[in-house]
């Protein structure tokens, strides 16, 4: 059996030449090709579409043996295999939903050294028999795909990939690439020590996707706003839409249809055919919109997608970073576009507080949701923003919302005090639950029943706040909440509660500076126009 690190004595670029057909390696492909040959371990930190299958991928037929490679991305298996076939890449994969014949066939294959790629779902090397037959083979390398899986801190962990290291302990001198395309400076420590990957040699690409435009605006009516984007500025285009729940996918995706617009629905809670079909569909056809959960995207290579849009607010920006990076894969200008609005944040807030696990769990939650809002709440640019969160510096980028239309902030201190006041006066009233629409009818000084009911027009607040609407209150108390300066109760009623920096704006010892709600007005007058 040859040693670990015996080569074919092939060279990279020839195999990139003569396999793939391209030219040259891109950025750092290189390098992370050269330190995997040579047996060194590396940990690659690369964007979406940056080309990290090749940095395993040539290694890999580079060096004598069968590169193995843990993927969860089990209902990509086949296509990566056929995909790597048609090369003439011996390829095969391990996983769940084989028949034991066809395992057995590539079983022997991996043995017999036929194969020059296998994947593996992480949940395989649980089974002693992998472990033993992978014993039997002559591996030339590890890849751990999508390794931010491993991370509890990021937002996609998979309890198979904590058992990862025994790749390290069982094959010392095999040498192991991990590859993720979302890694804020803390997943990647916690990646790099829990694959025990300390010592490996760190990628770190650039995050940027300049091509990619980011717009955040304020939710008003979401599907009407989504149906202006399409109609104004991606008529018959590829694009992806997500949607939280299940429900307001299909809802969405029949509402598009209907205005004309060919849209196709995926979520878990699709039969398996549907969804298989749907997923084909849209990467074969061309003007598709997939309208989906989260549950769609990864792995999914369809190079012209002009657009994702989020109709609802996601978890976390290595979440949104992830699926925005599905745009514009092929480099030409693309939309990332989303629409959030207080609701989005109560709603999420009520999920943190109502989900299961420990404090420290839910605090994480927190702590995710809040870098979303600032990004949302930004009045610099996104991508300054978005860059830095992934602890990188960039210029402001002339190719987003902030920079395009500076969003114009106002001084906000007084109404956040009146805001902040009358929640003081509220929760002097134990046992009361009040929502935004609540505080904000009291501000307007509305004789609702419910404020007759509890005597709160007697509040000293009460209609102090006509000088502004009741979307712009709306957007206040939004733009608190994503400032700290308010907080929503774990009730179940979103009931708003002062935070500790709440104080100092009460006591005129904090400005707070708002953006101003322009574009809300904006987008409604597009879509009752031409
Ligand atoms: P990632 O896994 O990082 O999302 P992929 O490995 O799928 O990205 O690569 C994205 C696309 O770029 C693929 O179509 C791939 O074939 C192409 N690609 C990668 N490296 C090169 C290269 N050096 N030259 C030309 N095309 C490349
Ligand atoms: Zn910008």
């Amino acid at each position: 059996r040859p040693a670990h690190d015996a080569t074919t004595g092939r060279a990279p670029l020839e195999v990139l030449q003569q396999v793939w057909g391209y030219d040259a390696f891109r950025g750092e492909q290189a390098d992370i090709i050269d330190t995997v040959v040579a047996g060194g371990d590396a940990l690659v930190l690369m964007p979406t579409g940056g080309g990290k299958s090749l940095c395993y991928q040539v290694p890999a037929l580079v060096r004598a043996g069968t590169g193995v490679v843990v993927s969860p991305l089990i209902a990509l298996m086949q296509d990566q295999v056929d995909a790597l076939s048609a090369l003439g890449v011996r390829a095969g994969f391990l996983n769940s939903t084989q028949d034991p014949g066809r395992r057995r066939e590539v079983e022997r294959a991996l043995l017999d050294g036929d194969l020059d790629l296998l994947y593996l779902a992480p949940e395989r090397l649980r089974v002693p028999e992998t472990m033993a037959l992978l014993d039997r083979a002559t591996i030339s390398l590890f890849a751990i795909d999508e390794a931010h899986c491993v991370s509890q801190w990021g937002h996609d962990f998979r309890p198979d990939y904590l058992g990862l290291s025994v790749l390290h302990e069982r094959w010392p001198g095999v040498p192991r690439i991990a590859l993720t395309a979302t890694a804020t400076a803390a997943t990647r420590t916690e990646i790099a020590e829990r694959l025990e990957l300390t010592d490996a040699r760190q990628y770190v690409a650039s995050f940027d996707r300049p091509n990619i435009q980011y717009r955040i605006v304020p939710k008003a009516s979401p599907r009407t706003q989504l149906l202006d984007l399409i109609r104004s500025e991606h008529d018959g285009d590829s694009g992806i839409v997500y949607c939280l729940s299940r429900n307001s996918v299909e809802q969405t995706a029949e509402f598009l249809a209907s205005q004309g617009v060919p849209a196709l629905p995926y979520h878990a809670g699709l039969d398996r055919q549907v969804r298989a079909r749907n997923q084909s569909r849209f990467l074969r056809e061309d003007g598709l919109v997939m309208v989906a959960t989260i549950a769609f995207g990864m792995g999914i290579d369809k190079p012209d997608v002009r657009f994702v849009a989020h109709l609802d607010l996601p978890k976390s920006v290595e979440g949104y970073y992830q699926e925005t990076g599905r745009a514009g894969r092929d480099g030409l200008p693309s939309t990332a576009w989303l629409a959030y609005g207080l609701q989005d944040v109560v709603q999420q807030r009520r999920m943190i507080d109502t989900s299961e696990g420990d404090a420290q769990h839910r605090r994480r939650l927190s702590a995710h949701l809040d870098a979303m809002l600032a990004l949302c709440e930004t009045v610099t640019c996104r991508r300054v923003q978005l860059l830095a969160y992934f602890g990188q510096e960039a210029e402001p980028c002339g190719n987003c919302d902030t920079c395009l239309t500076p969003p114009t902030t106002w001084d906000g201190t007084v109404p956040a005090q009146k805001l902040l006041s009358t929640v003081v006066r509220l929760e002097r009233e134990r046992n009361q639950h009040y929502g935004a629409g609540h505080l904000v009818d009291i501000l307007l000084g509305k004789r609702t029943s419910r404020i007759e009911q509890l005597g709160h027009t007697g509040l000293s607040t009460f209609g102090l706040g006509t000088d502004l609407s009741d979307a712009q209150w709306r957007g206040v108390v939004r733009q608190l909440l994503a400032q700290g300066l308010l907080a929503v109760d774990g009730d179940g009623y979103g009931t708003l509660r002062l935070t500790p920096a709440s104080a100092e704006v009460l006591q005129g010892a904090r400005p707070v500076p708002l953006r101003e709600e322009t574009r809300v007005a904006r987008t409604r007058s597009r879509s009752g126009g031409s």
